[in-house]
């Protein structure tokens, strides 16, 4: 379903409010010079005290510490039009008139992000501001508009001038919209910088899942059409509200940037493009690669999990947490748990929603084990509560390693502890059920909270050991229970033909080959995987199948049937024979015992045993 903004004039809407209670900020995106904008701001007089303008040192979705002020010039406060006074800058943020006396407005150019040194003001893509030659604009609020102190609370008004063809896409209301101006609504800062705007040529794509609609506007549609991305977006979405039960947001927006090399300027390395979560909607700034698999499965993934940060707890909610401070952050101890959880949740919702097959599934989890051994031991509670201080930023990305890998032996053991009656994923329901609307847990007494809904005591021994202990897992001890098998390292000889990935789509039910390492076939990136020695390739059997040819005994000639645009090609080729060594082997035993399938079934579909405990059913 595709519409086009719609012009709304509402405006009853200001006759409540008189200036003299509003911010009115204006902004022009025609007049951008040496790649900043210029911006105003108008506000009620202050009586007394000195007058701060202050720029975010943190914004909603992210724990790390902006710069914006440095992106700031010529900044100018102005008495009754025409008398101009310059401030101090106090510090990298604020700057301070030491007379308030008569300043109702202030003036300043902007720098856009996106095309200045990230080094000096510290803010990734996703909240930063762009402009891509007159195609898109991204405005995030928090990378160029101030607070004025005492201020904060006011709600405000912003006026934004820019060329016709554009069309603003935001969570904000728009109170009005005509050929070069757009005006919207903030209740107040935090709302405002909160919520971003993206000006595109280009029309949104509307859909409903559950009792929320969302909405998604892509800058570019890069190499993707709309069609795809729909074909991409929704059935995530469906799968996070499945999972959730329902989602605490009407409207959620999806801004989708995909950007070629070039646009972001070079300091910004890929490492800081990816993604960010506010209260209703997610900004993914994605690497526009020429393979449309890689920008869909990016895509899929960075929406699943933006998505589950609205899954109460991980939406970040503890007296620690709830309240954000622009100027500093409280530290928390479950870091962990609110990137861990997410990102092991998406994961799992993919897998059983079939939107990844469960050998990608598990790569995943395998993947993550050996990144977390970089930095084990260490423990997930003390790394959280650290982790805002500067210089500790590489333990956060580790939370959604070991924090996903603790989750996911958090899940397992639950299962085992309740004989297949509760998972991870119904803890937090009832978690949720049990908070009241404006309930806010206290930080420290999060775990307990959890544990006491679960009602299995042992669970302290979990957190302690593993959690806020440094106590390795023993991953078999938890993988067991679903008979699947680990191994640290595996070594043997295999006759290799091909090194990829295997993609699974669900809607055509087609695995793709990617990334491609090592190919002795003349494969293509993209390849439909059809038959391998005349079998059919499915989903399920894949991993299986290619196990079989790469047996060192295997005395079979290999044969592959690719579809390639849209013609059957076979292919075959004389393997590589190889010592391969794998790390952190995970092996789904292929004749499990009746209890460990009963485990098995029970956590790949997420249907509890809601009557008698398995043991009992002996
Ligand atoms: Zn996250």
């Amino acid at each position: 379903m595709r519409f086009y903004s719609v012009i709304i004039l509402a405006i009853f809407f200001w006759s409540s409010a008189s200036a003299t209670d509003t911010l009115e900020v204006q902004i022009n995106l025609r007049s951008i010079q040496n790649n900043s904008i210029a911006c105003t701001i108008k506000f009620p007089t202050l009586k007394k005290g000195k007058l701060r303008v202050v720029f975010p040192t943190y914004v909603p979705g992210s724990f790390n510490e902006i710069y914006p002020g440095n992106l700031i010039q010529n900044l100018v406060g102005i008495i009754d039009s025409n008398h101009v006074v310059s401030p101090v800058k106090t510090n990298l943020n604020s700057f301070e008139f030491e007379n308030p006396n008569g300043i109702n407005t202030i003036k300043y150019n902007a720098k856009l992000s996106w095309k200045e040194d990230i080094s000096k003001h510290g803010i990734f893509p996703q909240l930063g501001t762009t402009l891509k030659d007159e195609n898109y604009f991204l405005l995030n609020f928090g990378a160029i508009l101030p607070f004025i102190e005492g201020k904060e609370k006011l709600p405000i008004k912003i006026t934004i001038e820019k060329e016709a063809v554009y069309n603003g896409f935001s969570p904000l209301f728009k109170i009005s919209s005509v050929t070069d101006i757009e005006i919207y609504f903030a209740k107040n800062y935090l709302q405002l910088i909160d919520n971003p705007i993206l000006f595109s040529t280009k029309a949104e794509i509307v859909f409903r899942a559950g009792s929320t609609r969302f909405h998604c506007l892509s800058n570019a549609y890069g190499n993707l059409s709309e069609q795809a991305i729909l074909k991409t977006l929704k059935p995530v979405c469906e799968g996070v509200v499945k999972f959730c039960k329902t989602l605490s947001v009407k409207d959620y927006y999806f801004f989708i940037l995909l950007v070629d090399s070039g646009e972001i300027l070079e300091s910004a390395n890929e490492e800081n493009y990816g993604a960010v979560q506010h209260s209703a909607s997610s900004v993914m700034v994605l690497k526009n690669y020429s393979d449309p698999y890689k920008i869909q499965s990016e895509i899929q993934q960075t929406a699943s999990h933006e998505l589950f940060h609205l899954f109460e707890p991980l939406n970040l909610k503890t007296d620690a947490t709830s309240k954000l401070n622009v100027k500093a952050k409280l530290p928390t101890e479950h870091l962990w748990l609110f990137e861990g959880v997410t990102e092991y949740f998406s994961l799992l919702m993919q897998w059983r929603e079939d939107l990844i097959t469960q050998a990608e599934f598990i790569q995943e989890m395998r993947n993550k084990i050996s990144l977390m051994q970089f930095f084990e031991p260490f423990s997930l509670t003390e790394k959280s509560s650290e982790s805002i201080l500067t210089g500790n930023e590489t333990y956060y990305r580790n939370f959604y390693y070991k924090g996903c890998i603790a989750a996911m032996m958090l899940d397992l053991r639950l299962l085992e502890l309740s004989q297949g009656q509760l998972n991870l994923q119904e803890l937090l329901l009832r978690f949720k059920k049990s908070m009241n609307e404006n309930y806010v847990v206290k930080d420290e007494e999060l775990i307990s909270e959890l544990i006491k809904i679960s009602s299995f005591n042992e669970l302290h021994e979990f957190f302690s050991k593993h959690i806020s202990g440094t106590e390795p897992f023993d991953f078999n001890k938890y993988l067991g229970l679903v008979g699947w098998a680990y191994e640290p390292l595996k070594e043997d000889t295999a006759k290799l033909y091909i090194d990829a990935s295997f993609r699974y789509e669900k809607g055509s039910k087609n695995v793709y080959v990617t990334n491609i390492n090592i190919d002795q076939l003349g494969l293509e990136e993209g390849d439909v995987l059809l038959k391998i020695n005349r079998k059919k390739v499915y989903k399920d059997n894949v991993e299986e199948l290619m196990e079989k040819v790469s047996s060192i005994n295997s005395g079979k000639n290999v044969m592959f049937s690719v579809l390639r645009k849209g013609k059957e090609v076979k292919l075959s080729g004389k393997p590589l024979i190889v010592n391969k060594s794998q790390r952190n082997v995970i092996k789904v035993e292929k004749r499990p015992t009746p209890e460990k399938r009963f485990y098995r079934n029970t956590y790949r579909s997420g249907q509890l045993n809601t009557g008698k405990p398995y043991r009992m059913l002996n």
